[in-house]
């Protein structure tokens, strides 16, 4: 029986290019996908608006996950069946069924100001102004408008022992990721394999027999990355793997030009 691929990838360093956040080189590859009906899923720690504004320069209708996992967004009518009664913590707007995996963004706020009491040097998102979030991170000001405006991550900048602000972060009961040198994400439990597995047994659902594929370059991305057919890590900017090779990952190249010819390469052998 022919199987439905199903594609997730990660955004920053992955689809898009460091620093430009350009996806010009993943073109070919994004035509294809969309010439063989293969859903192309965004999985990012990017917010739910700044992923709207990249599926629509990517003309993507598909479900996307925010925010490491948080939410799982789907399109109304995406899916053919009833997602109400699958016993997923599920709510709807005007536009979408939404799963939230994630702790709510105010209890993470909560958490941050604690943890500043306590006098650790952090600053979060919310502790910024666009103009600040532009300057760190490299977005337009616009974009870091949107980045703003979070659910369930709060990206901080911290300096000093990792190693207690990680044992204080534990005893709250929230989980922190370090997603490059002095960047980190707090969130609840969710991660973005856990958003995954919940989408996998939709597609399964609606196609019965599929095939997984995931693309990442960062530790953020493992849980994704382990919970696929066939994983895909990216170099990171110099060129290597950050130390979260597995044996059994697909090596491929840098950002967007890496994305595409891991794709190009990769499709024609599952069809
Ligand atoms: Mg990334």
């Amino acid at each position: 029986m022919k199987r439905k691929i199903i594609v997730f990838t990660d955004l920053d360093g992955t689809l898009l290019d460091y620093h430009t956040y350009s996806f010009e080189k993943a073109l070919p590859a994004i035509r294809l996908l969309k010439q063989r009906k293969i859903p192309l899923i965004l999985c990012s720690s990017k917010t739910r608006v700044e992923i709207e504004h990249y599926q629509k320069r990517l003309d993507n209708q598909h479900p996307f996950i925010s925010e490491n996992g948080g939410g799982i967004f789907i399109p109304k009518g995406y899916f053919r069946f009833n997602l109400a009664h699958l016993g997923y913590p599920i709510r709807e707007d005007h536009k979408y069924f939404i799963i939230s995996l994630g702790v709510a963004y105010s209890i993470l706020r909560d958490a941050i100001d604690l943890l500043q009491d306590r006098g650790f040097k952090i600053k979060g998102f919310g502790d910024m102004t666009v103009k600040e979030v532009a300057q760190i991170t490299g977005l337009g000001l616009e974009e870091a408008r949107l980045a703003k405006l979070r659910d369930f991550d709060e990206p901080f900048l911290f300096e000093g022992d990792e190693e207690s602000l990680l044992k204080a972060i534990k005893e709250m009961g929230l989980n922190c990721i370090c997603t490059k040198e002095g960047f980190y994400h707090l969130m609840g439990k969710n991660d973005k394999g856990k958003a995954i597995k919940i989408l996998t047994r939709l597609y399964k659902k609606e196609f019965s027999h599929i095939i997984t594929i995931a693309l990442g370059n960062g530790p953020n991305d493992i849980p994704m990355l382990e919970r696929v057919d066939y994983p895909i890590l990216l170099k990171n900017p110099h060129g290597v793997y950050n130390n979260i090779l597995r044996p059994h990952f697909i090596k491929a190249g840098i950002a967007s030009a890496g994305w595409n010819k891991a794709l190009i390469d990769l499709l024609p052998l599952l069809e």
